[in-house]
């Protein structure tokens, strides 16, 4: 009996050790949305449900191939009151506009139309239909009243994309939904855009860096309540004519940018500012790049070149 006794405390204890050594179990889920993959892991059973709840409202508003978006309703009638969250990613939109001297710019919805991003059907444009688009582009020529909502474009055909900056804006939304249901350990990725809540079982999240060229991964960082997302030349593009045209566009030239960076990286206390200033650093090239996040706090770069 004592024997038995034996045995069962030595396997209650490796048993023990065993699990001590472990991470809590994770929860995996993932959905279409936002045109990419949008993965939640935790160990909190509810925060997918959370998570995907938060981003379908945001691409609700947001998102310019949805009809009904308040985006889209705007890009149509050029006149209209808006939610508090399309007010404030304008207002977003326009301090890095701003900032990085208009190489950022959600007003660049007429010139992905041209090069054929938006429909995937791609085609090198007429440098005079470049021109004629470029007199749309600037966010100078839309107002917005924080009274009341209000958003006016001062030009007809004006049109707005927030593709650099919808994605990393809905996994904050998330992540602040997340918070107020008391989940403290999470990571939500929205295609690279990525938010870690908290820590896994005590470690900071491991997040892997894509390699811009083969398959495969250029490095990993650790992070805990921290942003990470990248803009790069691979994902979205055309060759034509030995030239790779990336669908990040140069607002100040009308074509697609070829600043030599091909890989941005942006660690960041919040996605909305990792994912927008990605984008404007793949703009502006590696030098003018730095300098630019030098205006925003906490902000990690690591730029991939040619
Ligand atoms: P990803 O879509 O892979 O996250 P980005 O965050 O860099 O890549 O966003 C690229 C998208 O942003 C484009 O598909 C387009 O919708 C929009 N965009 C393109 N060029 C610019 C720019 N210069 N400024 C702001 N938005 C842009
Ligand atoms: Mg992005």
């Amino acid at each position: 009996m004592k024997f038995f006794h034996l045995i069962l405390i030595c396997a209650f204890c490796l048993a023990s050790a065993a699990l001590g050594c472990q991470d809590r179990r994770l929860y995996k889920d993932n959905r279409v949305m936002m045109g990419t993959f949008v993965e939640v892991t935790s160990p909190d059973e509810r925060a997918s449900g959370i998570a995907f709840a938060e981003v379908a409202r945001i691409e609700a508003l947001l998102s310019k191939y949805d009809p009904d978006s308040e985006i889209s309703r705007l890009n149509k009638s050029g006149l209209l009151k808006v939610s508090p969250e399309t007010i404030y990613i304008l207002q977003k939109a326009k301090e890095i506009w701003l900032a990085s001297g208009g190489a950022f710019d959600v007003t660049v919805g007429p010139l992905m139309d041209l090069w054929g991003f938006t429909d995937k059907k791609y085609a090198c444009p007429q440098e005079g239909q470049i021109k004629k688009a470029l007199s749309y582009i600037g966010m100078d020529k839309i107002s917005f009243n924080n009274k009341n909502n209000v958003v006016k474009f001062k030009v007809l055909g004006v049109k707005i994309d927030l593709g650099a900056i919808g994605k990393g804006f809905a996994v904050d939304c998330a992540v602040k939904k997340l918070k107020e249901r008391g989940i403290k350990s999470c990571l939500v990725n929205a295609g690279g855009h990525i938010y870690c809540l908290g820590d896994r079982s005590g470690r900071p999240w491991k997040i892997a860096i894509q390699d811009p060229r083969k398959l495969g991964f250029a490095g990993y960082v650790k992070l805990k309540d921290r942003a990470i997302a990248t803009s790069g030349d691979y994902r979205q593009f055309f060759i034509e004519g030995n030239r790779r045209y990336a669908h990040i566009i140069d607002p100040r030239t009308g074509y697609p940018a070829d600043s030599g960076v091909i890989s941005a990286t942006v660690i960041a206390p919040d996605c909305t500012t990792a994912d927008a200033i990605a984008t404007a650093v793949f703009v502006l090239g590696e030098g003018k790049g730095r300098e630019f996040a030098k205006n925003f706090k906490e902000v990690e770069l690591t730029v991939i070149a040619k």
